[in-house]
């Protein structure tokens, strides 16, 4: 409402598109991870979201960390009072100068899948606890992982004997079943390849301690991929006294937690000019009418927040936000069939092929986007000059006590200071 006044004010800036950040979507998401997996320590996926309010609430709350790069960890480690042994460096193929820069933060755990990785590893960290990434099937999910990482079975026992000749500690076993995955029944044949690892591993000579079930949880399906997941590991690890247990959540803790507020820019609708119509019949034969009538740009897109429709296979449901200056939009307003696009002057920047809309839908009103927290802003350019969205955050009602505190004590810690 503020960006709205402050835009009729002609406040420059004012009308640009933000994410509004509600943390207690964070913290209620971990509650729900600690109630249904309450042996599985979460590795929060940096990647999926870095920023950094995110990565401090989840360092409070004692999450761990999986981390890509050098430029993650060092984000994670720049927060204070995060030991490294919380990270895990979960990229099967890292550069050398990476693996070196891990060694020298103490980052020690750090995933393999091939015997080039090995070499590397055994050079730039040779006292470095390893985990094997497996391929599991990961054709049930919005981004399969398969087609780049993970060694198959058959090439694991080759690969433990490498390790054992380099001398290298293999310490357990990871797998992804692939991001946003729409069919949970898939950890079951995940899991027993896993168990079948572990016995490669000891066949080499390693008892392996650690099993990393990655990430892949959505929110609509993480009770379901979670009892399927308790049950897999009661099944294939029934003696769990020795192993430690993780996973590699991203999307799950903040897809929710992440609204995005775009403002019409501009807006293409036909011209309602009786005397033209009567001089062209061709312009009142009703046209199709499914077909969207009226173009909105706004002010994100494709090439910034919204790639997560190229990369992340997403598709977006914009809601009308404000309407000339009001949040009230009565439900028997007139509809019709729109399009909404970002505001670059490509063409494959197109945020909505088509939707439905009100017909009083202007220039200056806002549109609203849920779920926008997963792989966004993160991956977002400024391509033709249009800057990456602001975030504003909240603690939001429920949860807002336990989140202050929680930072409050974290920060009392001389943490993240
Ligand atoms: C991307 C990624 C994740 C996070 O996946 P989500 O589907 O967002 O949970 C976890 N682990 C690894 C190795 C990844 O590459």
């Amino acid at each position: 409402m503020n960006a709205s006044k402050l835009a009729a004010a002609h406040e420059p800036d004012a009308e640009k598109a933000f994410f509004v950040a509600d943390l207690s979507q964070v913290y209620k998401q971990h509650m729900r991870w600690k109630a249904c997996l309450p042996e599985i320590q979460p590795f929060y996926a940096v990647k999926c979201n870095p920023d950094p309010y995110v990565i401090r609430l989840l360092a409070a709350l004692g999450a761990g960390f999986d981390c890509a790069s050098n430029g993650e960890i060092s984000q994670v480690l720049n927060v204070g009072g995060i030991d490294p042994s919380r990270i895990i460096f979960a990229n099967p193929c890292k550069a050398l100068s990476f693996v070196r820069n891990a060694a020298k933060k103490g980052v020690d755990t750090m995933t393999f899948d091939n015997a080039d990785e090995l070499y590397k590893i055994a050079r730039g960290h040779p006292r470095a606890k390893v985990v094997v990434r497996i391929l599991t099937d990961d054709s049930k999910s919005l981004c399969a992982f398969g087609i780049k990482f993970g060694a198959p079975l058959v090439t694991v026992p080759g690969l433990l004997a490498k390790a054992r000749e380099l001398n290298l500690d293999v310490v357990g076993v990871s797998f992804h079943v692939g991001s946003g995955c729409y069919d949970p029944t898939v950890y079951t044949d995940a899991i027993r390849r896993a168990r079948a690892v572990f016995n490669m591993g000891k066949e080499a000579g390693y008892t392996f301690k650690l099993l990393d079930v990655g990430g892949g949880f959505e929110d609509r399906l993480f009770e379901q991929a979670a009892a399927v997941l308790t049950e897999a590991i009661d099944l294939y690890f029934p003696d769990r006294r020795e192993i430690k247990v993780i996973a590699e959540p991203g999307r799950f803790y903040v897809s929710k937690a992440f609204r995005l507020a775009a403002h019409i820019i501009a807006r293409r609708a036909p011209l309602i000019d009786p005397a033209a119509a009567a001089h062209c019949q061709e312009q009142v034969a009703e046209p199709n009418s499914d077909q969207p009538k009226v173009m909105y740009y706004i002010n994100d897109g494709v090439y910034g927040a919204f790639n997560c429709i190229l990369f992340d296979h997403q598709i977006v449901h914009p809601y009308v936000l404000s309407m000339k200056g009001s949040f009230h939009i009565a439900s028997s307003e007139p509809q019709h069939v729109s399009s909404v696009w970002g505001p670059t002057c490509d063409s494959i920047d197109c945020v909505c092929p088509k939707t439905t809309l009100p017909s009083a839908l202007q220039v200056g009103d806002w549109l609203g986007f849920d779920n926008m927290g997963a792989y966004t802003s993160c991956a977002a350019s400024q391509f033709n000059g249009f800057e990456v969205s602001n975030v504003i955050y909240t603690a939001g009602g429920i949860g807002a006590g336990e989140i202050r505190s929680v930072l409050a004590a974290f920060a009392d810690d001389g943490h993240g200071l």
